[in-house]
C-alpha cells in the first residue's frame, strides 16, 4: 500500500460554520428519522399510504379512514386487524422494528407490502402519533402516544379489536417541509388517490374516506370487477375489456379501456405488481405497444391491471416508497405484458362489443319523460315491423349472401317467407353520404360508417396476416404501370428486388430512368399504382432493407393499406357496401383505423328520439 499524498487543496469557504473543519459525529435518531421522513412521507399522503399498507398486513377486513385538512391536521386510521402485542407497541415506533421480515431470505421472497420497519417511525419523527392496539384476546387495548419523537407511556385505552393510527399535526415541528404541503383541496386530492389505489387492490376490505366530517367515499366488501367500477366509475367499467392472461407463474388481470374510450391525459392509468401500486416503464411500454395500432398517438389508454409474478422475479425493494420495481428479465414481463393484452384488443370489432363504443353521440344522462310504452314500438322485432316488402327481400338476399348459407339459398323473390337471420352487428346498408360515409340500419338505430378508414383497417390487417403466413397474394397487371422515377428510386428498386417480391411487388427498370410496375399485392389492386409504389419505395429507402421489415413492417403495411383503402368520392353499390360491413364484423381491432380514430359509430333510437325532442 502506498501512501498517497492528497495535492493540496483550495481551501474551503471559511463562511458561517467553517465546513472544513467540522468533526464527524453520529446523528441522533430523532434527526435521522426526520431525514428519512423527507423520503417516506414527504406529504399526508404519503403517510396515509404506509398506514392503509399495515392495515392490510395485519390482514383487516375492514379499514376507516378520517382526515382534517386534506390530512395536514389529522390523518387516523382504524383497522380490524391482528393488532399489536402490548410489549411490542413501543418497538412499533422504532427505527428498523419490522414484524415482517428477519433475514434476508425473507427479504428475497416478501409477500407483505411492508419490511423496512422505518415508516411508523418516521412518521412519529414530524407530527403527534398516537398508536392504539388489541390483540384478539386482550382484555383491552393499550396506547402509546410519541410527539416531536419523544415516546410516552404505555396506557390502557378503549378499542375494539385491531389498531387505531392517529397522526396530528404533520410536520407542524419541521416547518421547512411543511412549506412544501399545498392547499388542504390539493392534499386531500392527493390522499384520495392513495385511498383509491389502495381500493383498487384490495377489493375484498371493506374501505370509508371521512374528510373533515364528511363521508367521501365508501366500498362494501366486493368482488374485483365490481370495485374497479365503484372506483373508477361506470363510464369505465361500461367502455373496457376485461384483462385474464395466466403463463408459467405469470398472471394478468384487470381491465383496460376500449381504444374508442381513451384520454387526452395519462389519468385512470393503474398498475400494480403483486397487489402494490407501481409505476414501471418496462410495462408502461408494453402497454403503449399493445394499443399503438388502435390509438391515436397523442391519446391515453385508460388501464387497472394486477401483474403477479413470483417474489424472486421482482425486487420491490429499489425505492423508499416502494413505487418502483425491478424486474429480474424485463424483457420476459414486457414480452407476456404485449401479448396478453394484443389479445384482448384484437377482439374490438363490432358486435364483439356490448355497447356502441364511446365516441358514439353522447346521449343526456337521463331519458327525459319518455313513456317506455313509446320505445317498446322500436325494440320488439324491430327489423322485421319497420321494413317494407321490397326492402325485405333485399334484406333476405344480403342475409343469404352473408350470412354464410349454402348458396342454394339465395333467393331474391319475396317467396316464401325465411327464418330471420341472427341479427348482423353493423346492419344493412342504406345509402353513402357524399361519398364518405356509409349510412346502415340495425336493430338499435343507425349506424355511420367512415368508408375510408374502415376499409383501410380492413386492408392492413389482410396484409399483417399474408405477411405472418410468408405468402402474400399478388395480382400481375394487365397493363404494367410506368412512371420516371428518381435516381433514389431507382436504385432502392434494384438494390431490394427480394424485399419487393416478399411484399408483392414486380418492379424493374425500363430504360434509363423509368421503372415499371407488373405486380402488386392482390387487395391492393383498386390502388393508383404508381403512387403506391412510389409511396412504397420511399418507405424501403428510408429504412433499408431487412430493417424495415424486422422494424418498421407494421408501417410499411399501413402505407399500403391507406393506398389500398377506398378513396372518398368512390361510389359503392348496396352490395358493396353491406359486403364492407360483413368484413368489419370480421376483422380483428376493425372499431378503429390504423391511426386510432373510429372507424364507425352508433345513433341510436333513443338517441334520435331525444334529437327530436319525441315523446317529451
Ligand atoms: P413495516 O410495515 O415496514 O414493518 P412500519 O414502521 O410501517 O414498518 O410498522 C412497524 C411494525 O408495526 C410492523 O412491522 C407491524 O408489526 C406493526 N404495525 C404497524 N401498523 C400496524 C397495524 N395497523 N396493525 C398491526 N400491526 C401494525
Ligand atoms: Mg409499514
Amino acid at each position: 500500500v502506498r501512501n498517497y499524498n492528497p495535492p493540496p487543496m483550495a481551501p474551503l469557504s471559511a463562511a458561517a460554520g467553517e465546513p472544513g473543519t467540522a468533526r464527524i459525529q453520529a446523528l441522533p435518531d430523532l434527526l435521522i428519522n426526520q431525514i428519512a421522513a423527507g423520503e417516506v412521507v414527504d406529504r399526508p399522503a404519503s403517510a396515509l399510504k404506509e398506514m392503509l399498507e399495515n392495515s392490510i398486513d395485519a390482514g383487516t377486513r375492514n379499514i376507516e379512514v378520517e382526515l382534517l385538512a386534506g390530512g395536514i391536521k389529522l390523518i387516523r386510521v382504524t383497522d380490524d386487524g391482528n393488532g399489536i402485542e402490548r410489549d411490542d407497541l413501543t418497538l412499533a415506533l422504532a427505527r428498523h422494528a419490522t414484524s415482517k421480515i428477519a433475514t434476508l431470505d425473507d427479504l428475497e421472497s416478501v409477500r407483505s407490502l411492508g419490511f423496512r420497519g422505518e415508516a411508523l417511525a418516521s412518521i412519529a419523527a414530524v407530527s403527534d402519533l398516537t398508536l392504539t392496539s388489541r390483540r384478539a384476546r386482550a382484555a383491552h387495548a393499550w396506547q402509546v402516544a410519541a410527539a416531536n419523537g419523544l415516546l410516552g407511556e404505555l396506557t390502557p385505552a378503549p378499542l375494539g379489536g385491531g389498531t387505531r393510527v392517529e397522526v396530528r399535526d404533520l410536520y407542524h415541528s419541521t416547518p421547512a417541509r411543511r412549506k412544501f404541503l399545498r392547499s388542504e383541496a390539493t392534499e386531500f386530492g392527493h390522499c384520495d388517490e392513495v385511498f383509491k389505489r389502495i381500493a383498487l387492490s384490495h377489493p375484498h376490505i371493506g374501505m370509508r374516506l371521512q374528510h373533515n366530517g364528511r363521508a367521501q367515499r365508501h366500498f362494501p366488501p366486493q368482488e374485483p370487477s365490481a370495485r374497479i367500477g365503484a372506483v373508477l366509475g361506470e363510464a369505465f367499467a361500461n367502455d373496457s375489456l376485461p384483462v385474464h392472461w395466466d403463463i408459467e407463474g405469470l398472471r394478468l388481470t384487470g381491465a383496460i379501456g376500449k381504444p374508442g374510450a381513451s384520454r387526452g391525459d395519462r389519468e385512470h392509468q393503474y398498475l400494480f405488481v403483486n397487489g402494490r401500486f407501481v409505476r414501471d416503464k418496462v410495462i408502461a411500454h408494453a402497454v403503449k405497444e399493445a394499443y399503438r395500432d388502435v390509438l391515436h398517438h397523442d391519446r391515453h389508454p385508460a388501464y387497472v391491471l394486477f401483474l403477479e409474478v413470483p417474489p424472486e422475479r421482482v425486487d420491490v425493494n429499489v425505492h423508499p416508497s416502494k413505487s418502483e420495481v425491478r424486474f429480474r428479465d424485463g424483457q420476459a414481463i414486457h414480452q407476456f405484458v404485449l401479448h396478453a393484452l394484443g389479445r384482448v384488443l384484437a377482439q374490438t370489432r363490432p358486435g364483439n362489443a356490448p355497447v356502441a363504443p364511446a365516441h358514439a353521440a353522447q346521449a343526456p344522462a337521463t331519458a327525459g319523460a319518455v313513456p317506455a310504452a313509446f320505445y317498446e314500438r322500436y325494440s320488439a322485432p324491430p327489423l322485421q315491423q319497420t321494413r317494407m316488402a321490397l326492402e325485405d327481400s333485399a334484406t333476405r338476399f344480403y342475409d343469404t349472401l352473408f350470412a354464410r348459407r349454402e348458396p342454394a339459398a339465395v333467393d331474391i323473390e319475396p317467396g316464401p317467407a325465411l327464418p330471420p337471420a341472427a341479427e348482423q352487428p353493423l346492419g344493412y346498408a342504406i345509402g353513402q353520404l357524399r361519398g364518405i360515409y356509409v349510412l346502415a340500419q340495425n336493430s338499435q338505430g343507425l349506424i355511420i360508417v367512415d368508408m375510408h378508414a374502415a376499409h383501410e383497417r380492413i386492408v392492413y390487417e389482410k396484409l399483417k396476416q399474408a405477411m405472418d403466413r410468408q405468402s402474400m397474394p399478388t395480382q400481375q397487371l394487365l397493363i404494367p404501370a410506368t412512371f420516371l422515377a428518381s435516381a433514389l428510386e431507382q436504385s432502392t428498386c434494384a438494390e431490394h428486388d427480394g424485399l419487393l417480391r416478399q411484399i408483392g411487388f414486380e418492379l424493374g427498370a425500363l430504360g434509363p430512368n423509368t421503372l415499371v410496375v407488373r405486380a402488386v399485392p392482390a387487395m391492393l389492386g383498386d390502388a393508383n399504382i404508381v403512387e403506391l409504389a412510389r409511396a412504397v419505395l420511399h418507405e424501403v429507402a428510408q429504412y433499408g432493407g431487412t430493417e424495415v421489415l424486422r422494424a418498421h413492417r407494421d408501417r410499411l403495411l399501413a402505407t399500403m393499406a391507406c393506398h389500398g383503402a377506398v378513396r372518398a368520392n368512390r361510389m359503392l353499390t348496396l352490395a358493396e357496401m353491406n359486403a364492407l360491413l360483413r368484413e368489419m364484423e370480421l376483422t380483428e381491432r376493425a372499431d378503429q383505423c390504423n391511426h386510432g380514430r373510429p372507424t364507425w359509430t352508433q345513433i341510436t333510437l333513443p338517441d334520435l328520439d331525444r334529437m327530436f325532442l319525441r315523446g317529451q
